[in-house]
């Protein structure tokens, strides 16, 4: 057996990474783990956790406006971007702290540095020149935001790496995308009182989404005041004194304050020396693993959004927790990709787990679609006439429910627990013999009797 200065060198301290060294170390492996910017990852430094804590902030200015039709006189409501993010900033720390001492507890040793692969079992950090052999080696550096599209003026775009430490709440902001960060920051700069026009090159936004899902969250963002560029792209941006021209693919233009570019992630391997040292990339740069995230180097493997499979951090964490129990506690562990739940923090929210109906329809040849489309009981005294959507799809032949979609409060919260459900394989029986919790939206889930298709 060679000997090894660590059983396992882990680069990049995300979601993925940190649950993969710490279980290693748990299990009795000595490891090493290597970071270049701040511990916790995109998740938790500039992704899932600071853009809620944004959604939050966002969100109060529904219940200002809604207090009203319960009575409530609220004075004219003042918000300080400034506090928000100084406030931001400190949780994320707090949160920081706590991934490094998960670490040090675990007994995993962290390296603040950048770590580059030299070989099947060497990695060296290009700052100081040394050189670490390990028996085995975890790439875990994720993603980055993508340099696309590309227009004259591009450097003028934010992504959203810089969009959680703006100096000021941008009086307009127009953003490129109709994924998942395009959508959840337009909601964001809606609700705090930004003017927001969404430019996105598709004939509708969240593309592989549900119809309905997409056509309902389209009408909600337009009734918020978004407004929304469907199949056009920007051409080119012009800094002009204090503000951006944006000139369209159409030849209209509008004046921003601030673009941001929200068209996707790329896996983040360049620089990384991985094909120098003989690991198989895909087109799109992401290291190609088998269901055990082992990539063609026998001795580096590799999981969350660094290999492209399901990009979500839950994923991450259990491709991290399974490659751990696999390599070193001896507990072969595959990760199931399929069925996933997942939320969009939009404003209203989304949430789906399963099949669209589209998918659906492709699949089971008796599909049958219930729906409700509902003012929740909040909003009859608020005045509010958002709706709640909710769809169930169920496979005629074996009563089996096969997708689930919500947009409306709390969707990612009920979808989580749909997703339970769904991973037991309930049927549209089992959601008819359980009881409604009266009143609340979540309990036409379990009183939609007729199928409208
Ligand atoms: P998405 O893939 O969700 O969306 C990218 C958007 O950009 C799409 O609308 C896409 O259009 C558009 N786009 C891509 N390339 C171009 C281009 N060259 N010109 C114009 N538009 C373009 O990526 P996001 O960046 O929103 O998020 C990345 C990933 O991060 C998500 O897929 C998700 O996995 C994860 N994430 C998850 C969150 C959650 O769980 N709540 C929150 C944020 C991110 P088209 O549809 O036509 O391809």
């Amino acid at each position: 057996m060679p000997q090894f200065d660590v059983d396992l060198f882990v680069i990049g301290a995300g979601s993925g990474g940190v649950r993969a060294a710490r279980v290693a170390a748990q299990y009795g492996a000595r490891v090493k783990v290597a970071e270049e910017f701040r511990v916790g990852g995109t998740c938790v430094i500039r992704g899932c956790v600071p853009k809620k804590l944004l959604v939050y902030a966002s969100r109060f200015a529904d219940e200002f406006e809604d207090a009203a039709g319960f009575g409530w006189q609220v004075p004219s409501p003042r918000f300080d971007w400034k506090t928000l993010i100084a406030r931001k900033d400190s949780e994320i720390a707090r949160l920081e702290g706590i991934y490094r001492a998960n670490l040090e507890r675990a007994g995993a040793e962290l390296v603040e540095a950048r770590a580059v692969v030299e070989g099947p079992n060497t990695v060296v950090l290009p700052a100081t020149g040394e050189r670490i052999t390990a028996r085995h080696v975890l790439i875990a550096t994720g993603g980055k935001p993508a340099d696309q599209p590309h227009f004259i003026g591009r450097e003028h775009a934010i992504s959203s790496n810089e969009v959680f430490h703006l100096k000021s709440l941008p009086e307009r902001i127009t953003i490129i995308g109709g994924g998942y960060i395009a959508l959840e920051f337009a909601g964001v700069f809606a609700g705090l009182g930004s003017k927001v026009t969404l430019v996105h090159r598709g004939p509708h936004l969240l593309r592989g989404f549900d119809d309905d899902v997409r056509l309902s969250l389209e009408t909600a963002y337009r009734d918020r005041g978004i407004e929304i560029l469907l199949e056009r792209t920007v051409a080119r941006v012009d800094k002009a004194p204090g503000q951006l021209r944006v000139t369209m693919s159409d030849g209209s233009m509008h004046d921003t304050d601030v673009l941001l570019s929200a068209a996707g992630r790329v896996p983040y391997t360049q620089g990384l020396g991985l094909a120098a040292s003989g690991v198989a990339l895909n087109e799109k740069g992401a290291v190609i693993v088998d269901e055990f995230s082992r990539t063609n180097v026998p001795s580096i493997f590799a999981v969350g959004d660094v290999t492209d499979r399901v990009n979500l951090t839950p994923m991450a964490i259990r491709e991290g927790q399974a490659f751990a129990d696999t390599v070193f506690g001896e507990r072969t562990t595959r990760v199931d990709h399929k069925q996933i739940p997942t939320a969009v923090f939009s404003t209203p929210e989304i949430g789906v787990v399963g099949l669209t109906e589209s998918e659906a329809r492709a699949v089971y040849s008796g599909l049958q679609v219930y729906k409700a489309t509902f003012r929740p009981l909040k909003a009859t005294l608020s005045g509010r006439q958002e709706k709640v959507l909710m769809k169930l799809l169920v496979d005629g032949a074996t009563d089996k429910i096969v997708g689930a979609h919500m947009v409306g409060d709390h969707a990612g919260e009920q979808v989580q627990l749909l997703g339970v459900a769904l991973s037991m394989g309930a049927t549209k029986a089992d959601f008819d013999r359980t009881l409604a919790v009266h009143p609340t939206a979540a309990e036409e889930w379990v009183t939609m009797r007729t199928p409208v298709a």
